[in-house]
């Protein structure tokens, strides 16, 4: 059956490649970074552990798109969910995943194993 509904990974760059450009004559609240991932021209590790979700049900996991488990408590959610496994994105949901609440976090996390990057957010946040 078609999926009309979400994206492909290549149409999701193809569009962020001109939110891209966009972004040079306009400021975005999204980082040049996280652009350049969701256009296709980095990969992170997914953090999802970044944005958590509490719902009527719960805590939802792994994140704020997959609803895997409900967790009442937040030591439950925390300790029993498999961080390392979603944040690997080897689980088909994830596969044409590049949502921000996932990877912006994994951004700032990755600024000390590239410092050129920790230069270019200094300049977003204080010159754009
Ligand atoms: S890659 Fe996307 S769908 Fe998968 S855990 Fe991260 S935010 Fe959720």
């Amino acid at each position: 059956m078609p999926n009309d509904i979400f994206l492909t990974k290549s149409e999701i760059q193809k569009k962020f490649r001109r939110v891209l450009e966009i972004s040079k004559r306009y400021r975005l609240t999204s980082t040049p970074m996280f652009l350049e991932f969701a256009a296709g021209m980095r990969d992170y590790r997914c953090s999802p552990w970044s944005t958590v979700t509490y719902t009527p049900r719960g805590w939802k996991g792994p994140c704020y798109l997959i609803g895997r488990t409900y967790s009442p408590s937040w030591d439950t959610f925390w300790n029993e969910t498999d961080w390392a496994y979603w944040e690997s994105r080897q689980d088909t949901a994830c596969q044409n995943c590049a949502m921000h609440s996932g990877f912006e976090a994994s951004v700032v996390k990755e600024l000390p194993r590239h410092p050129g990057d920790m230069f270019r957010l200094m300049a977003w946040n204080f010159l754009a």
